[in-house]
């Protein structure tokens, strides 16, 4: 915590006075999410700068003298990565002393957890349903050493095989397949086992889900999908409170280089501030949708978190405060699911997920999940309601046999 005195009174914050942000550099923990999200990461304001100081360009800083930080090396760190590291802590752990590391995209964070935190001999558990590039990981890790063990995310089937694991890799809500699981009750059973325990934040936000809150030890996140929402950066973050797992994180960093650019941290800085608005008009398109393709007989295995009959709702709702943008289903065949997919207008056919336009994809293509032909990974943008469901209600009738 910061101790910064009471900002002044100023004609925004005038008739708000108890819910008022108390000023850059403090958590305003009880601030809304998105009052905390425009203000999230600006420094103190300073007479004739911009609140968000723009992107700087800079591969070494003015050093005489004892090469003493914060800036020296922009390998190391960067000021525009600071502003975007705070902003992302303010908004993972509102409420928590956390330290935040920017990287090049979701796995660049992603590998250096795992790669700085587990050594030959150790075990290692990850989802056997999570994000598609985990397999490849998998074979790396196995190649030095690393015993891999994995389970589906759903029924918290991770706790049967947790003994002895130096690491509980948990992806939640998992991609694509949406399974939920309880974070907090595999936390409690991987620290009692002396288990590390880290959340793949991506599909939730930081908005949706605080995995630090729920007792993890690393929150980590593609910022690629919806964090910045536009679908026009990579962007990786790992968050965690305890300062020598930070090091050890920021000791990858340094060694593999995978750096977030000045321009795309900054970038992804400005995103944040609308990511309120965006996750909420995303989030209630996805649940529109969700409940439209209910009502279709052509659609099975449909699910979507925010669903009150979905079979990931009860522990969802404990543990989320938004049920993100994906929804995932199944058309009969994939001949029909490429017709759908043709048959949009306002969707366009593409990977991906999280950006204000919504994408679908035959997730099939791709040969990695194990998901039926026919399966579509649906992500809804920011278009408006009715146009979406229109859009989607039209392309079904148009791809019917
Ligand atoms: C996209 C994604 C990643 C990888 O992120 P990149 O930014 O593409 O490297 C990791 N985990 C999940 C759940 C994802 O959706």
């Amino acid at each position: 915590m910061t101790d910064t005195p009471e900002k002044a009174d100023t004609p925004e914050e005038a008739g708000h006075a108890e819910e008022a942000w108390a000023g850059p550099g403090t958590r305003a923990s009880e601030a809304g999410d998105g009052t905390r999200a425009v203000r999230a990461g600006l420094p103190e304001p300073v007479k004739y700068e911009p609140s968000l100081p723009g992107p700087v360009f800079a591969a070494h800083f003015h050093l005489p003298g004892d090469p003493t930080g914060p800036y020296t090396y922009a390998r190391d760190e960067n000021p525009t990565w600071t502003h975007l590291e705070r902003a992302i802590g303010e908004l993972e752990a509102p409420e928590q002393d956390v330290e935040t590391l920017v990287f090049a995209s979701g796995m660049a964070a992603i590998s250096a957890v795992l790669f700085s935190q587990l050594r030959a001999g150790d075990a290692v558990v990850l989802p056997s349903d999570g994000y598609q590039v985990l397999p490849l990981v998998r074979e790396q890790l196995t190649a030095y050493g690393i015993e891999v063990r994995t389970a589906p995310t759903g029924g918290d089937a991770q706790l049967d095989v947790l003994d002895g694991a130096r690491l509980l890799w948990i992806e939640t809500p998992s991609n694509p397949g949406l399974d939920v699981c309880d974070v907090r009750r595999l936390v409690e059973a991987a620290h009692a086992r002396g288990t590390l325990v880290a959340v793949d934040n991506t599909l939730a936000t930081p908005l949706g889900q605080r995995p630090l809150e729920l007792g993890a030890d690393f929150a980590v996140a593609s910022g690629t999908k919806q964090l910045t929402g536009h679908g026009d950066i990579l962007l990786g973050y790992v968050a965690c409170r305890d300062a020598e797992l930070a090091a050890s994180v920021r000791r990858w960093r340094k060694i593999v280089g995978a750096i977030l650019g000045p321009m795309e941290a900054w970038l992804a800085h400005r995103a944040i501030a609308t990511l309120q608005l965006r996750a909420d008009r995303q989030n209630a398109n996805a649940l529109a949708v969700a409940e439209a393709l209910r009502g279709r007989e052509e659609v099975t295995g449909l699910r979507y978190p925010g669903l009150p009959d979905d079979p990931s709702h009860k522990i969802a709702s404990q543990q989320m405060r938004r049920f993100g943008c994906v929804v995932s289903f199944t058309l009969p065949t994939r001949a029909r699911a490429d017709r759908f997919l043709e048959a949009l207008r306002l969707v366009d056919d593409a990977t991906s997920f999280g950006g204000v336009r919504s994408t679908a994809e035959r997730r099939g293509r791709w040969g990695g999940d194990a998901v039926p032909e026919g399966f579509i990974r649906f992500s809804a943008g920011a278009e408006d309601t009715d146009d979406l469901v229109s859009d989607v209600l039209r392309a079904l009738d148009a791809s019917a046999d």
